[in-house]
């Protein structure tokens, strides 16, 4: 059976690009099965309201509680993890992505403004698997973006995806570095050569040379990551 994705959103539109590259593929070929819904739809006034002031004041709408409720009523089964983008959440990782790659069905609550109504998430909490994942210690505008990257990150885990499964295990973070660099032809470029030992033939020192990339470059641009 296909990993099956829903995401809820205001703005289904952002989601239309994800019908390019691996993961259209990985849909056409029915790997993913993936629904992208108005949130809208589950309102029921005349303006389609999804927002009203906060109480206790302060700048921003936040989302109401009622149309969420609604539409994640009608997604959530006992199957389904409920995935809610926040800059308060646990911050995504290579380790989640992974976690999450194991599951059958992922719903994604997009929320803009100021936010969701907190009670939604106590509702499901409550009654589902629930996880507050941030991408990281900034703020973006809503859910979206944050969506499509753990859409992506997850979905390329899922077997079948990406068709080369060896592509998978040498890349950074899988092994708690940072990848080595990469070349390809031409052999000069501007004046640039390829490192002589990946042209080389010598597939020992070839593997010596990348540890010792991976490991200079994490301790440069992530010393957190070494031991
Ligand atoms: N007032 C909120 C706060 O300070 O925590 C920020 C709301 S933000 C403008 C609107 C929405 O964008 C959030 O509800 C969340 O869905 C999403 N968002 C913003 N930053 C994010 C991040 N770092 N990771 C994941 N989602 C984020």
């Amino acid at each position: 059976e296909p990993m099956r994705i829903d995401i809820v959103t205001i703005f289904p539109a952002f989601f239309d690009v994800l019908d390019v590259s691996l993961i259209g593929k990985a849909r056409d070929r029915g790997i993913l099965d993936m629904h992208v819904h108005d949130l809208r739809d589950w309102t029921h006034d005349r303006h389609r309201t999804v927002d009203d002031t906060p109480y206790g004041g302060g700048a921003g709408m936040v989302m109401k509680p009622e149309p969420w409720g609604e539409a994640l009523d009608g997604l959530l089964t006992s199957e389904s993890v409920l995935l809610v983008p926040s800059p308060a959440g646990e911050t995504f990782s290579q380790r989640m992505a992974r976690e999450l790659a194991e599951e059958r069905h992922l719903v994604f609550a997009c929320g803009r403004y100021e936010g969701i109504d907190q009670r939604v998430v106590d509702h499901f909490s409550a009654r589902r698997r629930v996880r507050l994942v941030s991408l990281g210690d900034y703020v973006l505008n809503g859910g979206e973006v944050a969506a499509m990257a753990i859409v992506e990150a997850v979905s390329r885990l899922v077997p079948g995806v990406v068709g080369n499964p060896e592509s998978l295990v040498e890349e950074s973070h899988e092994d708690g570095l940072l990848e080595y660099p990469s070349y390809t032809k031409p052999p000069t470029w501007r004046d640039l050569e390829v490192p002589p030992v990946l042209l080389s033939g010598n597939h020992g020192a070839i593997a010596t040379w990348r540890q010792e990339q991976s490991l200079e470059r994490t301790r440069l641009h992530r010393p957190d990551l070494l031991p």
